[in-house]
């Protein structure tokens, strides 16, 4: 696997309008991004990915749109008042902040500050990364909220209203994407850690005797979805936490990691919560969170297996292992060779010339292919140039309209992997290029 260019990439992202850092023209926000019109293309089909599936190819699986803000009984029951903290060091000497479990010692045993390279290291003491606010008017203790550091909790808090009005029984899901807010001592290395990031979680309720079972099961889907969108197989491992590591809640976690140009890092955890969600909000909440069988008359408080990605994290795991360079026609490109079902735009349709001529018949294209795929249109520049812009962001076809076009109503369709180019009707166009993209 040859080393990503971890600057290319991030140059990439910027020049052609994936990612922006946030309250650019301020001078940016403290690790905060946002993303552009290509960015935004991207992430959403992420998540829509996600979404397929996890929820829309199977019958087990039912969506959930919690709210952000959240009481602070409800983070009081799951433990993350509590214990939602990492371990802070400060360097005396630099003054920088760092998380103590993220520094490793060195030769000589001991640990030392990666800025400065000073031993003068503070204790490590607990630093809460929920962020607090206060809803309403008045800021005392009485209006305290804070913003959910996880999808999670808005599936157990509802737990019972699914049940009810899904009547769905064990083993069954419930899927959630959205933001999630943590407030974090290092963010960094691009999108890859951010305050404020998406996540795409899973809470799979089955009974307790079937956890280990469903927990294999979710494992191997999971790496399966990264595999399916393209993802090479030596870009990823399931690494299992050792016992120490694992969370509060956890009676056993395996991570996808990916390699990141850094090193391994996690796209995604599965974690067995056992029954400790549902027990802490049934007792702190004093409802009923159980799965009453009415056919055997068996009560039962389920287990939980949660598959729970970051979007953002993922999303720029799909651009590290889809960037690619090589040559066409004695000319190097940078080419993203995205899975077909990511790319921002799916197909662009290019008229040859900016003439005038070609202008009505190539958005008469354009047209015919919107509603059933995202399409870009460009006439600027030499056809050679914007073939070259395409494959930079990823676009699987490029449609070209030609001055032969106007005779025999024939496009040309060039392929980004391969450069191949076919000649078809555009009549044609629609069936060939949905069979093409798998959509
Ligand atoms: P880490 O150990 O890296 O802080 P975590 O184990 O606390 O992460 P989880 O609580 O398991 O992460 O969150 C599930 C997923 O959410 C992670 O695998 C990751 O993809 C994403 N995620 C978590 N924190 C962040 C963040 N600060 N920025 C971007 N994505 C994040």
């Amino acid at each position: 696997m040859p080393a990503k260019d971890m600057d290319q990439i991030v140059n990439l992202t910027k020049r052609r309008g994936f990612v922006f850092p946030s309250a650019e023209i301020y001078g940016g926000f403290r690790s905060t991004y946002d993303y552009g019109p290509l960015g935004v293309l991207m992430l959403r089909n992420v998540k829509d990915a996600w979404w397929r599936s996890m929820v829309q190819l199977r019958d087990d699986v039912v969506g959930l749109d919690a709210a952000i803000l959240g009481p602070p009984a409800v983070w009081a029951a799951s433990g993350h008042l509590e214990t939602f903290t990492d371990p802070l060091v400060d360097c005396r000497n630099c003054k920088e902040r760092w998380r103590a479990d993220h520094l490793e010692p060195s030769e000589d045993g001991k640990i030392h500050c990666p800025n400065c390279g000073s031993t003068d290291l503070t204790e490590a003491r607990a630093f809460h990364l929920m962020f607090k606010t206060h809803a309403g008017p008045v800021e005392d203790e009485g209006s305290v909220a804070y913003l959910r550091p996880e999808t999670a909790q808005g599936m157990f808090t509802n737990f019972a209203n699914v049940l009810q009005t899904s009547r769905k029984r064990p083993p069954f899901g419930i899927a959630q994407q959205g933001k999630s807010f943590r407030n974090e001592i290092t963010p960094g290395n691009f999108v890859f850690r951010t305050r404020e990031f998406e996540q795409m979680e899973l809470e799979y309720f089955v009974p307790p005797d079937e956890a280990p079972t469903w927990f294999e099961y979710w494992c191997h889907e999971r790496m399966q979805w990264y595999l399916d969108l393209g993802i090479p197989a030596a870009m990823l491992r399931l690494r299992a936490h050792d016992p120490e590591e694992l969370s509060h809640y956890s009676a056993g976690t395996s991570d996808v990691e990916f390699a990141f140009p850094w090193g391994w890092g996690e796209l995604e955890g599965i974690a067995n919560r056992t029954d400790f969600d549902l027990n802490a909000h049934a007792k702190a909440s004093g409802e009923r969170l159980e799965y009453f069988d009415q056919a055997t008359g068996e009560r039962y408080v389920p287990y939980v297996i949660e598959p729970a990605a970051g979007a953002t994290r993922t999303m720029m795991a799909f651009l590290i292992a889809a960037y690619d360079e090589d040559e066409v026609g004695g000319e190097r490109r940078a080419v993203l060779r995205l899975h077909p079902r990511l790319a921002p735009y799916k197909v662009a349709v290019l008229p040859l010339s900016k003439k005038e001529t070609l202008a009505p018949l190539a958005h008469e294209v354009l047209t015919a292919l919107q509603p059933h795929m995202m399409c870009d249109y460009d006439d600027t520049q030499s056809i050679g140039r914007r073939y070259r812009r395409q494959d930079e962001i990823g676009t699987p076809c490029c449609v070209t309209v030609d001055f032969q076009t106007l005779e025999d109503r024939a496009v040309t369709v060039r392929d980004r992997d391969t450069t191949a180019q076919d000649r078809l009707l555009i009549d044609e166009l629609v069936p060939y290029l949905m069979a093409k993209l798998g959509q």
